[in-house]
């Protein structure tokens, strides 16, 4: 019935996530209440780190993408288990570099970076840019001469696939902001001006095809096409490339209708397909970069809820209303997607009421779930909100003044605060009065 390995219930029957009872944490720090299992972001960090050293070869490691969860204590985390880190802004790279993560191993990416945030990149020396288009390659190339330095850099690609249907519609993804599609020339056009500047090392391409896949097909004929695409430039420019940045995406469970993805066997997949190009062009494989972010870290996270209210409409539903909402988790609001949800001292108990799970924002939108499985819900329960470790406290807002929720992080069984609970004090303090 529970979902995740880190996920269980105690002797008491209440919900645990890495081994700590989570009313226990509810009760001493408040809900709602963010909740990461270290030692399951570990986990996923080991997958990913093993299965591409073994397939890719020893160079290639994966890089976390920070957007998908992003505060101080998540890098020391991503720094020991070896993986590099993917920013997308100057304020997740502030965070990483103030929580001690390695300059050399960041990645830069972002379809419109500012002139502030380069200059701040550059200075820092982060490892890699990865260049969106002519008019940042221009500039980042000019303020790179500015400094007396050669920044590495990659280029973001299109390679024309759209992950969600079985044909690959080679145009449906050309219709991107992010990156130079091969099939229209821009990609070619892009690869030809960036070895025309001085200051910039052109080290390979890079491509993200979209988020929660689940197939490795997609995955498979990205690699194909980015590895014949640097085959290509490498013969026809002698561009001398040697890494392959082939993004994220890789779907994870969140309710029991979901697919597990075996990573290990998409990595595989990617491997024999890259390999098969390499050999058929008598070149090395290149270093390969992949950059898991939900898969990392979503099943390392729970958000606690207290209910404040049942209403049932009879004939209609049944609203339980929780402490938190679309300001601590706005992807139902945004994209309808569907969580598993338990209270968490009923956790065993059969889960027999349909109900729909409503924020405490003013806006009828407000909504963390309609047609949720879950026991019988009253006041004053602990509801818990599984899988919510990716793209939750990243996208919290303050709509309303509400204060962003704490996060606590458990790991070898003991819990810490790691981000405190926002104050009304911290919503104010850059207005001026
Ligand atoms: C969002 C993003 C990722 C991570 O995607 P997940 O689906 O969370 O794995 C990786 N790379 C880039 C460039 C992204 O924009």
């Amino acid at each position: 019935m529970i979902l995740y390995p880190h996920v269980d219930v105690n002797e008491k029957g209440h919900l645990t996530l890495g081994g700590v009872d989570c009313l226990s944490l509810a009760s001493e720090y408040g809900t709602p209440l963010y909740l990461i299992d270290t030692d399951a972001v570990r986990e996923n960090c080991r997958i990913y780190r093993e299965a591409m050293r073994k397939y890719f070869g020893v160079d290639s490691y994966p890089a976390y993408a920070s957007k998908a969860l992003c505060f101080s204590g998540i890098y020391p985390v991503i720094k020991e288990e070896g993986l590099g880190a993917d920013c997308v802004s100057g304020g997740e790279i502030y965070t990483a570099l103030m929580a001690g993560f390695p300059a050399e191993k960041i990645f830069f990416h972002g379809s419109n970076k500012t002139r502030r945030e380069i200059c701040e990149a550059l200075d820092a020396r982060i490892g890699c840019f990865v260049v969106d288009n002519e008019e940042e390659l221009e500039l980042l190339n000019d303020l790179a001469r500015e400094r007396g330095v050669v920044q590495n850099i990659l280029l973001r690609i299109t390679p024309g696939i759209d992950p969600h249907t079985h044909k690959y519609v080679s145009t449906g993804r050309i219709d991107s902001k992010f990156g130079s599609a091969i099939p229209t020339g821009a990609a070619e056009s892009i690869v030809a001006s960036a070895l025309k500047k001085n200051n910039l090392n052109l080290e390979g391409f890079h491509s993200h095809i979209g988020s929660q896949i689940f197939d490795a097909e997609p995955f498979v004929k990205e690699a194909e096409v980015l590895a014949t695409f640097m085959a290509d430039m490498n013969e026809k420019y002698g561009c001398g490339c040697t890494v392959l940045d082939l993004g994220g995406g890789i779907g994870v469970p969140y309710t029991k209708y979901d697919r597990r993805v075996d990573r290990a066997a998409v990595i595989k997949e990617m491997a024999e397909a890259l390999k098969a190009v390499f050999r058929e062009r008598g070149t090395e494989l290149p270093r390969v970069i992949l950059e898991p972010g939900r898969s990392i870290v979503a099943d390392a996270g729970v958000t606690l809820y207290t209910v404040g209210s049942v209403k049932r409409l009879p004939g209609m539903r049944t609203y339980v209303s929780v402490d938190g909402g679309m300001t601590d988790d706005p992807r139902y609001a945004l994209y309808s997607s569907r969580y598993t949800a338990v209270i968490a001292d009923r956790a065993c108990e059969e889960a027999s009421e349909l109900v729909t799970i409503a924020g405490r924002c003013c806006e009828s939108g407000d909504l963390l779930g309609e047609e949720l499985e879950l026991q019988i819900p009253k006041a004053g329960d602990i509801l818990a909100f599984l899988t919510t470790g990716a793209y939750n406290y990243s996208m919290a807002s303050n709509y309303n003044r509400v204060p962003r929720p704490p996060i606590v992080t458990v790991g070898k069984g003991k819990a810490d605060l790691a981000v405190m609970r926002e104050s009304y004090c911290d919503l104010i303090k850059n207005d001026i009065l």
